[in-house]
């Protein structure tokens, strides 16, 4: 029996997570559960999970949350804030944490997880690529397994060679070709993104996601950020990685070998299968995904992505390619600009801008240490919002 941590559980694959953990009862036990401040649902998880520990970040949530569960007689132990999320992520009963938190606010837990040894389930690509060797630097020390939930990754994760541990060099993998649903807007032309609302940027054509990375998959920035992720986790040059967009999201990735074989893994749009993979690593077990219908899906198509369309995808390679802290102040001025976005304060094509602005306005240095990633963050973070404030205040 093994014990897990979910970071983040109230999100979309946190509650993925949950419903794959609850068809086996007897290879997980859940151990902690974490949320932002989504008191009702968290408080429904620990009725159905029995968590010992729940973790909110707001004070007064967490008080509401500790009155539910004293009144249910349940004997869950509420906790609060950032530190509580680095003490649940490195409990010794914990074997596994799902980092699931969204954005920059789960580094600090994730890291946690990995310096404490623990099986990393990472979701949270914005961690990564914040932090970039110097994670996966903790994550070899500690000597912490790293196995990728974000589908692509997971993907490419199966399609490398035997006994392959995230991190190591494979000589024998020539390309990684990494697949891009395109995301809503895919066949729009660049004057019509101008006027797209948050909820036409929402609705994503194959998978069901919280907002911030549904805005993401929409300007592409998701790729972006998975090609710096693919970078760090398979130790890869930007070169040895080809964007491939692949509408019908059937193929999760492939991995070209130097004797000309591509594998690819396959399977319907659905978080489980990677979250499933992950958990019962090296096995495999249900994970309560529908079967493939490769009559229902006909055709798989695809094509190359269009950088004019997509500036983010560019920013992202100039990104890793500079390295240092360009990855997280690219991060970080995405996340300013889809949060204003999302509050319908910029346009969606205003986006890459802003991002852009940060790159070329923050000057490169080595990220050496988790405080020169963080001063990064909020240095681009800052600059992202009076960019903004500038911008459209008036
Ligand atoms: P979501 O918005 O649905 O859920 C986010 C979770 O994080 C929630 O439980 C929320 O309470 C918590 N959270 C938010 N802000 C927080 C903060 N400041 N401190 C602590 N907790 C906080 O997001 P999601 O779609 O589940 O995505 C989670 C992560 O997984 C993201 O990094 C995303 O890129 C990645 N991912 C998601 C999918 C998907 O299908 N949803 C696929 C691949 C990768
Ligand atoms: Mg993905």
């Amino acid at each position: 029996m093994k014990g897990i941590c979910i970071l983040g559980s109230t999100g979309s694959i946190g509650v993925s997570t949950l419903d794959v953990v609850g068809r086996h009862p007897n290879r997980y036990r859940v151990v902690a559960l974490t949320a932002n401040n989504n008191v009702d649902l968290l408080f429904e998880q620990c009725m159905a999970h029995k968590p010992s520990y729940a973790v909110l970040l707001d004070e007064i949530k967490a008080t509401e949350l500790r009155g539910r569960i004293k009144a249910a007689s349940l004997q869950t132990e509420v906790l609060c804030g950032v530190s509580a999320l680095e003490e649940v992520a490195s409990l010794p009963e914990v074997d596994s944490v799902m980092a699931a938190i969204v954005g920059g606010a789960g580094l600090l837990p994730t890291l946690a997880a990995a310096k404490a040894g623990k099986s990393v389930l990472l979701a949270n690509k914005e961690a990564l690529v914040m932090s970039g060797d110097l994670f996966m630097k903790e994550v070899a020390k500690a000597g912490a397994e790293l196995l990728p939930i974000d589908s692509e990754h997971n993907a490419i994760f199966q399609c490398m060679p035997a006994n392959y541990h995230a991190g190591r060099r494979a000589p024998e993998v020539r390309r990684i070709l990494l697949t891009a649903s395109g995301g809503p807007f895919l066949n729009k032309q660049l004057h019509e993104l101008h006027d797209v609302t948050p909820d036409e940027a929402c609705a994503h054509p194959n998978w069901v996601m919280g907002r911030k990375i549904s805005v993401d998959s929409a300007t592409m920035m998701n790729k972006g950020l998975e090609v710096i992720e693919a970078c760090l986790l398979f130790n890869l040059p930007p070169e040895q990685l080809q964007v491939v967009v692949h509408p019908q999201s059937v193929i999760h990735s492939m991995v070209d070998y130097v004797d000309g074989t591509v594998l690819a893994q396959m399977g319907n749009p659905d978080m489980r299968i990677p979250i499933a993979h992950a958990l019962a690593w090296p096995d495999r077990f249900e994970s309560g995904a529908e079967p493939l219908d490769l009559f229902a899906v006909g055709q798989l198509n695809f094509q190359t992505p269009d950088f004019e369309r997509f500036p983010n995808l560019r920013l992202a390679y100039e990104a890793v390619r500079a390295g240092g802290i360009m990855p997280a102040v690219l991060n970080a001025a995405n996340e300013v600009a889809v949060a204003a976005f999302l509050e319908q304060r910029i346009r969606f094509t205003s986006i890459p801008d802003i991002i852009e602005y940060c790159m070329v306005n923050t000057a490169q240095r080595p990220a050496n240490t988790i405080d020169c990633v963080l001063d990064a963050d909020k240095e681009s973070r800052a600059l992202a919002d009076s960019h903004i404030f500038k911008k459209h205040s008036h």
